[in-house]
């Protein structure tokens, strides 16, 4: 029973290899520079020195040629043969409204991630070259498709429409989906668990703070509102984009500085956030290193927190209470700064961080005080195990 999660870039494979009878990581790796010279992988696996295969790898099947060689090598693999796999479970970013949740991947699953790949155009191609690639070779092996925007469409209307006219849905499905669902559900199942209580019983706010970053406000188990968006552009500060910002400054900005619309999304995908308010990094721990004494960085790591602190709010009010706040991902689960200054001010709504238990980082943990009315704990996310259980699941193993 073991479940190989695969997660394709487009220059890039991240892979896990899971054995579902105790849901442990036997491998996990990741190959870098597909298509250019320098490709290579690199494994991990728990009790061994990191295994480096440098080769060139023209293709991603080429890329998934030699994770399963890799898997199966006698010396640093950690499996006899490619048949002990017994299914495989692909992230794919944009499952569009096709999909509220995972599914097992046939024909008319490819054509329809095709059809969403119009809306996450650098994401969901190399989803789909990657899911070829694997069936290429290994045909007789079960896939199932794990999407990011799938644990959002049980958002209700008002929330991801779009004040814009309404056709604009219609014809060319603009609207709010949301992306880093798997986490959000993955972290909220064990503050959940962590609560002895039902999900179906709680009112949760999930902060997933990486280079990417959202807030997903979730009732009875069910995601009604998050920060991103149509594209994941939308809303927190981010590493290097801006998130939330007045819609005007786009036509502004092409008129003014005659930029392109490629130019401005590159420059409010890649050139903006943290990185663009400080001019110093997209690293939170450069900037952290930076603040004193530097008033752009400290402004930068202020943006960010004001507006974690401002959606945890209106999130509150939109949930109509709120039992816990969770923070992951890279910041959310290992800055204590990160996570008591977004805290900061929301007494009023009975959120208390205990300075002690809050200075932790990587692991599960409580962090608010005992005289918290709303529980608060750092939670590190596990986006493969989401994958490796659903894909278990649907292939009934
Ligand atoms: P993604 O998966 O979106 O690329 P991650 O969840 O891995 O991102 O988060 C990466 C970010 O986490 C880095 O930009 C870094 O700023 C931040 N990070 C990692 N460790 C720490 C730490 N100890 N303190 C503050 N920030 C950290």
């Amino acid at each position: 029973m073991k479940v190989l999660v695969i997660n394709c870039g487009s220059s890039s494979l991240k892979y896990q290899l899971i054995n579902m009878e105790n849901e442990s990581c036997l491998a996990q790796g990741l190959i870098e520079r597909i298509g250019t010279e320098g490709s290579g992988l690199t494994q991990k696996v728990e009790g061994r020195e990191k295994y480096i295969v440098k080769q060139y790898m023209k293709d991603h099947k080429d890329a998934i040629k030699i994770v399963l060689d890799t898997l199966v090598d006698e010396t640093n693999g950690v499996i006899k043969n490619v048949e002990e796999i017994s299914s495989v479970g692909h992230r794919v970013v944009h499952g569009g409204e096709y999909y509220s949740s995972s599914v097992v991947i046939d024909e008319k699953v490819i054509q329809a991630l095709e059809e969403c790949s119009k809306l996450a155009p650098l994401h969901n191609p190399p989803n789909i070259i990657g899911i070829n690639a694997c069936k290429a070779l290994m045909p007789n092996t079960p896939m199932v498709a794990v999407f990011d925007t799938a644990f959002h469409q049980t958002m209700p209307d008002h929330s991801y429409i779009y004040p814009l006219p309404y056709e604009l849905y219609e014809d060319h499905k603009i609207r709010k989906y949301g992306f880093h669902g798997t986490s959000h559900k993955y972290v909220s199942q064990v503050a959940a668990e962590m609560m002895g209580k039902d999900i179906k019983d709680l009112k949760i706010i999930s902060c997933h703070l990486g280079n990417g970053a959202s807030i997903c406000a979730i009732d009875g188990g069910k995601s009604i509102d998050t920060t991103m968006g149509f594209t994941p552009l939308a809303g927190l500060a981010m590493g290097t984009r801006a998130g939330d910002i007045d819609p005007a400054i786009v036509t502004y900005l092409m008129q003014e500085l005659d930029l392109t619309p490629a130019q401005v999304s590159d420059l409010m995908n890649k050139k903006s956030g943290v990185l663009g308010v400080s001019g110093i990094s997209s690293d939170f721990r450069d900037l952290k290193a930076a603040a004193e004494g530097n008033k752009r960085a400290q402004l930068s790591l202020d943006v960010f927190h004001y507006r974690i602190k401002k959606f945890i709010s209106s999130y509150a009010g939109a949930l109509g209470g709120v039992d816990c706040i969770i923070f992951t991902a890279g910041i959310g689960e290992n800055s204590s700064d990160a996570r008591e200054a977004s805290c900061e001010g929301l007494e009023f709504l009975g959120v208390r961080i205990d300075k002690e238990k809050n200075n932790v980082a990587g692991k599960v943990a409580e962090i608010s005080a005992e005289e918290s009315i709303v529980k608060v704990f750092a939670i590190p996310t596990n986006e493969e195990l989401m994958i490796a259980r659903d894909t278990k699941e649907l292939c009934q193993l």
